[in-house]
């Protein structure tokens, strides 16, 4: 059997990790990714948002120019109902696929960047430095790449950023925001056969889903983002049929664009619905967008046209990444997304990520780096 290359063998031990998130299950993981880091002669810190959900942020080089980096998350999403045709943390290779749940969204993006980077620090000169950002958190709204933007420090400093997410090692400018709110309405409860003596909240959620329903945002569309969205995810609210109930939520999932905030977004909800909703965010990032005619860009399209086969274009991506918190920490730098795996399978059942896109993941982070320490920063 024909020995697997450096980056699918650390893939497929990183799906061996159960790292499901809700959970608290990726301080196994990054400690074995501190250890190889450590051994490999990385300056490493550790810094978790919570207990047991630890980031690693390991680097090696001096700074003598601005830093290149790489950065991607090591929580997965749950398995889901449907039944697995294979242990979902069996780390199995079949038909040139690593199959396990984490494998496309991203195992193999986090084994790729960390191989490409054990390889990178053999052979650079130690003037160049370069830094892997490796968080807990993000499936559940980017908790640990917040957490670390909010310690600055940590990261250091860098010029340019790659996000690992699958992306089929396609170059991606962007994506939109994600707002997630939980709107609660409170009443006063009373029999149900004396409605007047309460106040019910679900006429006043009700009332709420009906304003939001015709909510504009009167933004002009993004020429690759188109415009944003809102769309009402649940109303939930009551106990039983014969009371009148005092408490009611609703669901909005709002998706933002480049030039809106989130934070005028919640203040916009806010008076629209008056003074006696109570708005709480539980998924709030921004849009990330990076300019595809930077000078930069252009270097990575032309890096990566000969392995993928084509000259890429400008194109974006449905999900969200921990791209926006990284970003602005990092003083709005480039940023793009590319990693290996297909982003249709992220979060599916029977998830798996083709070899052969791990391996030239590999090989076009070393490119994207080498590349980067030729390039002139002024020229971002
Ligand atoms: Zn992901």
């Amino acid at each position: 059997m024909k020995k697997l290359s450096a980056s699918v063998a650390l893939a497929q031990q990183l799906v061996g990790f159960d790292t499901r998130n809700p959970g608290s299950n990726e301080l196994e993981c990054i400690t074995f990714l501190s250890e190889l880091l450590n051994r490999e002669g990385f300056d490493l810190t550790v810094l978790s948002f919570d207990e047991n959900r630890p980031s690693l942020v390991a680097s090696f080089g001096e700074e003598k120019g601005p830093a290149f980096c790489f950065a991607g998350h090591i929580d997965t999403v749950p398995l889901g109902k449907k039944e697995w045709a294979s242990d979902p943390f069996g780390r199995d290779i079949k038909m040139g696929r690593l199959y396990g749940r984490g494998s496309s969204d991203m195992k193999s993006g986090i084994a790729a960047m960390v191989t490409a980077a054990c390889n990178l620090k053999k052979r650079l000169p130690k003037e160049n430095k370069l830094i892997l950002i490796i968080v807990a958190g993000e499936e559940s709204g980017c908790q640990g790449s917040y957490h670390l933007a909010q310690n600055a420090g940590v990261i250091g400093r860098a010029g340019a950023l790659v996000i690992t997410e699958p992306t089929n090692n396609y170059p991606l400018v962007g994506h939109k925001g994600a707002l997630w709110l939980d709107i609660a309405f409170k009443g006063k409860t009373a029999h149900g056969a004396m409605p007047h003596k309460g106040v019910n909240a679900v006429y006043k959620a009700a009332e709420a889903v009906r304003q939001l329903e015709e909510f504009t945002f009167n933004m002009e569309p993004h020429p690759y983002l188109a415009c944003p969205t809102l769309s009402v995810g649940y109303l939930h609210g009551g106990i039983n049929v014969n009371s009148v109930p005092d408490g009611a939520n609703v669901g909005v999932d709002i998706r933002t664009i480049p030039g809106m905030s989130n934070e005028d977004c919640i203040r916009q909800i806010g008076s629209l619905l008056g003074g006696s909703a109570e708005i709480t965010a539980k998924v709030n990032v921004s849009p990330l967008w990076t300019d595809p005619n930077l000078p930069w860009v252009k270097n990575v399209y032309a890096t990566v046209a000969p392995i993928l086969g084509e000259v890429p274009r400008p194109r974006t991506v449905a999900f969200f990444t921990d791209g926006p918190p990284l970003k602005a920490a990092y003083g709005g730098i480039p940023t793009l997304i590319l990693g290996p795996g297909d982003p249709s399978l992220a979060h599916q059942t029977d998830e798996y990520c083709p070899i052969k896109e791990i391996e030239d993941a590999t090989f076009i982070y070393e490119q994207l780096a080498e590349s980067w320490y030729n390039f002139s920063p002024d020229k971002c």
